[in-house]
């Protein structure tokens, strides 16, 4: 048996929840007391954070924007976050600490020479001029010196095909135009 320091009532042992750090291993309140103040407390603590939501909220709205712009202007970093969750899924090897570790942005894509235009926003999906990233070696993960920044346009056309297959693709094409002439 045991008094509860806050009802005063002296119940059972097992009315007590363990408690590591005091002498005898239990809580010095009740379990119904116990029940009482966290649900107390996380009342309080939900009308605390509701507050400073009400009177930040600008602060908030700043922020969300800010991110945003810093997001639109350095796509890099959304590309970086994309081939962390893409390296999890895919199981790869990841070693990026910064976006800062990826390649310059280049202007024109390196394979097909269209601009690189990075879109607002994550949601429209792109187009085949923005920017994406591209693993050299695709044996290799998502590691430093192993990325090129290309066109999402170039960058389907590399996952899409192999090397043999485009190269087919590319004497047939090639045939047909010198018979149009
Ligand atoms: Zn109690």
């Amino acid at each position: 048996m045991k008094k509860c320091y806050k009802c005063e009532e002296v119940k059972d042992l097992n009315h007590y929840y363990t408690d590591r750090t005091r002498k005898d291993g239990l809580t010095n309140q009740c379990k119904s007391c116990k029940y009482k103040y966290d649900k107390e407390y996380s009342k309080k603590r939900r009308k605390y954070f509701d507050k400073y939501y009400k009177e930040n909220k600008q602060a908030y709205v700043d922020y969300n924007e800010r991110r945003r712009e810093r997001h639109r202007v350095e796509p890099r970093i959304r590309m970086k976050e994309g081939a962390k969750r893409r390296a999890l899924k895919k199981g790869l090897e990841y070693n990026l600490e910064s976006y800062k570790d990826l390649p310059k942005m280049p202007v024109f894509c390196p394979i097909l020479g269209i601009p690189l235009v990075s879109s607002r926003g994550s949601k429209n999906g792109g187009s085949d001029n923005s920017p994406s990233l591209d693993r050299i070696n695709n044996d290799v993960g998502y590691i430093k010196g192993n990325l090129q920044i290309i066109s999402r346009k170039a960058n389907q056309m590399k996952s899409n095909g192999n090397f043999r297959d485009i190269e087919k693709l590319y004497l047939f094409m090639k045939q047909q135009q010198i018979k149009q002439k």
